[in-house]
């Protein structure tokens, strides 16, 4: 039986763990087949996180495993399969490799993140980090000076666009439609831009390169020049678990405030998977830490 189990081995579980660690709790990390420490693995230079400057994200995130580590977390390869609530205590089913275990704990911690909704066209896994983002304000700054894509028409796009238009050469935002989703505020200053090009109607096919983003090919035949694209259509919070143990925003994230405290009495949530107005690496970790502190404080 555990105090805490953290679903999730991201920068918001990792922090979890680091602060349980300290409060002397048990707790185990339950991480799926170990591929780095989340989506923060994915991003190939993080600029913003402080004392970190220019690192690479997989690195990071191995810093804050090591660090889960060094204090003697328990870090278990698992697939989580169910969450049970029996009254007084959650039962986590794990599958690691073809068998199945029910693990205990008196408070779960809920960190599964959130995955971006992929294009799925050919080129955007194979160039993922060499010029395929899912990040502006991770990545843009790679861009400085180049020209770059944007694809979406959601406040995401097209705040991304407004970020990269400081940076970049210029920026072609490509939307499947003609009308915006996102706030015609931004809209209306991105097209004051004088290196902003908004091209709508068009759905990319494919986007091409050797070694890095060289072009996109879009289904009118047309092809836009760019080193770097952003896709910025959507994301998908990782809650299928949860089921209706939770209540969610319109959006699918979890309803909780900082204090990670869900509707459900001792299920916490951390990270991306939060309701929340900014999900970055530094405020994933920030949740980490008060979603502890709220269940020291429920206890
Ligand atoms: P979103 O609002 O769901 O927009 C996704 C965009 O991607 C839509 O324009 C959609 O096109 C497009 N799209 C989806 N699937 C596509 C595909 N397969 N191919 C091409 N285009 C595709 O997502 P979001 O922009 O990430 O925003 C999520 C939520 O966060 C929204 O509620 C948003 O308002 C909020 N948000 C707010 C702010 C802010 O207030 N500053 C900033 C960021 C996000 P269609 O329009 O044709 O469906």
């Amino acid at each position: 039986m555990y105090d805490i189990i953290i679903i999730g081995s991201g920068p918001a579980g990792l922090a979890a763990a680091i602060y349980a660690m300290r409060a002397g709790k048990k707790v185990i990390v339950i991480e799926k087949e170990y591929e780095g420490t989340g989506q923060i693995a994915l991003s190939s230079k993080v600029d913003n996180y402080p004392g970190y400057y220019n690192i690479d994200g997989y690195e990071l995130g191995e810093h804050f495993r090591e660090h889960a580590l060094y204090l003697g977390t328990e870090i278990k390869n698992a697939t989580v399969k169910m969450i049970k609530h029996t009254g007084e205590v959650f039962e986590v089913t794990v599958k690691v490799r073809k068998k199945e275990e029910v693990l205990e704990a008196a408070n779960i911690i809920y960190c599964a993140g959130a995955r971006h909704r992929t294009l799925n066209v050919k080129g955007e896994i194979e160039l993922q980090g060499k010029g395929v983002s899912y990040c502006a304000t991770c990545d843009g700054s790679f861009f400085k000076d180049k020209e770059v894509a944007v694809i979406g028409g959601g406040d995401t796009a097209l705040d991304d666009a407004l970020y990269l238009s400081d940076i970049a050469k210029n920026v072609t935002i490509l939307h499947r439609r003609d009308t915006f989703r996102g706030s015609f505020t931004t809209l209306e200053k991105l097209r004051k831009k004088e290196n902003v090009n908004i091209i709508t109607g068009v759905n990319v096919t494919m986007i091409e390169g050797e070694e890095h983003v060289e072009k996109l090919i879009l289904d009118n035949g047309k092809e836009v020049k760019a080193e770097g694209v952003f896709i910025a259509v959507g994301m998908v919070p990782e809650t299928e678990l949860l089921g209706d143990m939770v209540k969610y925003d319109n959006a699918g994230y979890v309803l909780a405030g900082e204090d990670g405290r869900t509707t459900h009495k001792g299920l916490y949530v951390a990270g991306d998977v939060r309701s929340k107005g900014l999900r970055q690496v530094i405020t994933a970790v920030a949740d980490g830490a008060n979603a502890i502190n709220s269940i020291l404080q429920d206890m």
